[in-house]
């Protein structure tokens, strides 16, 4: 694929609709020349992309929160990048701002709210990694999630599923900033548990690859968890649900393991556990939690100012490994926020 210049635009477009795990030949790059900028729009140049397993949800043809990406059209995503044109009185050239800028090179953005949040300037002082990771959707999911919908509190037990990803490792550590008595997370490798106990403070880690998971949730929860923050579902969430306090709290934040199945398996086995526990599960999408974000990004902002809050971030190269990247979060890779770095600010800062 030849590098781009400054006349030339190149995006990934969707091009088939995936059947099972998504592939890298379910997208193309295309090259187009660079947009035209119009009245109170700013040309905007994509620096880093970031990831999420949803993406995977928008590939499909179902109705959901947000409608799915149309065939030819290009990949919706996340991203930070520099403004170098502007004719929108709220933004200048030189500024940093991030929204759904989509997989492409440069973007034209109006600054008008989508269903999915409208185009930010990001803070002086603040990297672009931890604007799309712990000041952006995972940090916030894992905010509203674990205070909003899961209403931790002190005392807690707290299980987390995917907790060395970007919304688990957030959501596990504010489980710990809140006064939970017990932090435990379940993710894949000996290098993804270190991190949590190591730099994340988790009470204990389990590697569900390699490890008896089901011994080590007994061992590990004598009493039963009394909130679980799934990101996983499957077999994890059926284990979990063995290994829950009578009257515990269940957030339903994501599914992964479902994500790529040409067929779903069949519902959780052990869903009789929320009768016999008498449990509460409550799913929730963050873009409903919007209005709240203010609060919730003075409390994850005031965390890592104060150095409580560790961010771990992925960070890949180069536009061509984009849809190989959103990859990476399927084969379980990421360590944290999954990101891509397209380029440096071409205007000095
Ligand atoms: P992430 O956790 O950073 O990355 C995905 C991780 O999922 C991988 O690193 C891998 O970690 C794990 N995984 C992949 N396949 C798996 C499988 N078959 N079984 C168990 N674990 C598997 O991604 P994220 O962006 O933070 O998203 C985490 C979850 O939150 C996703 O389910 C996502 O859809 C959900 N989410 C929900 C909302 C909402 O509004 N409700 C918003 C954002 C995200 P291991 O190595 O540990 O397996």
């Amino acid at each position: 694929m030849n590098q781009s210049d400054e006349h030339t635009n190149r995006q990934w477009r969707l091009r088939s609709r995936p059947v099972g795990m998504v592939r890298t030949s379910d997208f193309e790059c295309v090259e187009e020349p660079l947009p035209a900028l119009g009245d109170n729009q700013v040309l905007v140049r994509n620096l880093y992309l970031a990831f999420e397993p949803a993406m995977r949800g928008w590939l499909n043809d179902v109705k959901s929160y947000v409608p799915p990406v149309g065939i030819g059209e290009v990949m919706r995503a996340s991203s930070v990048g520099q403004v170098i044109e502007s004719r929108h009185p709220s933004y200048a050239v030189g500024d940093l701002v991030s929204g759904m800028l989509g997989w492409q090179e440069y973007a034209l953005a109006d600054g008008e709210p989508g269903p999915m949040g409208r185009l930010a300037t990001v803070p002086d002082g603040i990297a672009p990694e931890v604007m799309l990771s712990a000041l952006g959707g995972t940090g916030l999911t894992a905010y509203f999630g674990m205070t909003d919908i899961g209403e931790v509190r002190e005392g807690d037990t707290v299980l987390v599923s995917g907790a060395a990803g970007a919304t688990g490792s957030v959501a596990a550590q504010i489980a710990r900033l809140r006064g939970a008595e017990r932090v435990v997370g379940i993710a894949g490798g000996p290098e993804k548990c270190q991190w949590l106990t190591e730099q994340a403070g988790l009470d204990a880690a389990i590697d569900y690859k390699s490890e008896n998971l089901a011994r080590r949730l007994r061992d590990e929860l004598p009493h039963g968890a009394s909130l679980f923050f799934d990101n996983v579902g499957g077999p994890i969430l059926d284990e979990a649900l063995l290994n829950m306090a009578q009257g515990g709290r269940v957030v339903l934040c994501g599914g992964i393991s479902g994500y790529n199945e040409e067929e779903l398996p069949p519902g959780p086995r052990n869903y009789m556990q929320i009768v016999i526990r008498r449990l509460t599960v409550r799913g929730f999408i963050l873009i409903d939690h919007f209005k709240d974000a203010g609060r919730a990004l003075g409390d994850l902002s005031g965390w890592l100012s104060e150095g409580q809050l560790a961010v771990a971030t992925d960070v890949q190269e180069g536009f061509e490994n984009t849809p190989q990247t959103l990859l990476r979060l399927f084969e379980g890779k990421n360590l944290g926020k999954q990101l891509l770095k397209l380029a440096d600010p071409p205007i000095p800062r």
